[in-house]
């Protein structure tokens, strides 16, 4: 039996991927902040292909409360593929996501529907205003990436946002409608573009549990979110072919007019070899670009869904 689908005024998005000491936590803390909602709201847990207690956890929870509604994927597709699943089968007029270690406080969402109404806004984020508990390399790491897509990038995505915002059902409908397999969400946020407010806060450290992104993840994160909003590498590497050969050309016309009006030999074998391992180096660098984007086509051509079910709780 499912809740009727019609009166949901909000649906509260939950990514969770080994999170068995938060889970009930953060269940507790949503049941608290929205209780005057009752039945007008549904929290969707995504269970990412967790390891641990999670799914036993989620399964009880839903069991006794009909608005908790689980989607358990079939192996972990990380936190964009588990959003992308819960904006899938949200029913809510508004939907909100937000992580299950409570980093960002629940009890700011009732503010931010608030400002949404008044501003009459599409869209309330998050921007972090302090942050604890997170390293000075994890914040260096994503101011400069941010710096870096800025740059590079027409869309303009919002600094120091996490995945923590309101928004209305037309959102989400445009949301749905990207197919690409390959999810940077922060920057599909941006690029469907709607009115979108910023609402500051201050992001806590983490109720239980440990982060589950190391630096390897975010790299890739990083890769993901430039190859997937620009293709401006791509055209570094013509631009910088052109300067290099232009200046090799005029090196080249130098020594030429030299050996003529002076009668200067050409020698220096140490700059042929710099110069060969230089273009050598840079070549190889573009190439690898090149490889990023081609397998990212390779991939997308594929057309393979964003994620799997394995099961649905107290879904149709
Ligand atoms: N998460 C997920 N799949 C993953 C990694 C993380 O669903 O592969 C979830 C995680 O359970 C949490 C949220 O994404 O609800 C944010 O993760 P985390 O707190 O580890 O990230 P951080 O806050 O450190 O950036
Ligand atoms: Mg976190």
């Amino acid at each position: 039996m499912t809740q009727n689908t019609i009166n949901i005024e909000l649906s509260i998005i939950i990514p969770v991927f080994n999170e068995q000491e938060a889970l009930n936590i953060c269940y507790l803390e949503l049941k608290k902040v929205f209780y005057h909602l009752e039945n007008r709201i549904e929290f969707i847990f995504i269970d990412d292909g967790s390891k641990d207690k999670t799914s036993e956890i989620m399964k009880e929870i839903s069991y006794h409360d009909m608005s908790v509604k689980c989607i358990f994927l079939s192996r972990n597709f990380g936190k964009e593929s588990a959003m992308s699943a819960g904006l899938d089968f949200a029913n809510g007029y508004f939907v909100a996501q937000i992580d299950v270690d409570l980093q960002d406080p629940p009890e700011l969402i009732p503010k931010m529907i608030e400002v949404l109404k008044q501003t009459q806004s599409d869209v309330v984020y998050g921007v972090r205003s302090e942050r604890e508990g997170e390293s000075s390399i994890k914040k260096l790491s994503s101011y400069l990436f941010y710096k870096i897509i800025d740059k590079m990038t027409h869309i303009d995505i919002p600094r120091n946002t996490g995945d923590f915002r309101v928004m209305t059902r037309e959102v989400i409908l445009a949301l749905r409608s990207l197919n690409e397999t390959q999810r940077f969400m922060k920057g599909l946020f941006a690029w469907v573009g709607f009115k979108q407010i910023a609402f500051p806060y201050k992001r806590k450290a983490r109720i239980a549990g440990k982060t589950k992104f190391n630096y390897i993840k975010l790299w890739n994160f990083a890769l993901e979110g430039i190859t997937s909003f620009t293709n401006m590498p791509l055209k570094t590497a013509t631009y910088f072919g052109f300067c290099i050969s232009t200046v090799s050309f005029l090196l080249s016309l130098f020594y030429i007019s030299k050996y003529f009006f002076y009668g200067e030999k050409i020698q220096g074998f140490l700059t042929l070899i710099v110069a060969i391992l230089f273009m050598g180096g840079i070549q190889l660098m573009f190439l690898g670009i090149l490889g990023e984007y081609l397998g990212r086509t390779y991939i997308e051509s594929k057309r393979r869904p964003v994620y799997l079910i394995r099961k649905k709780l107290n879904l149709d």
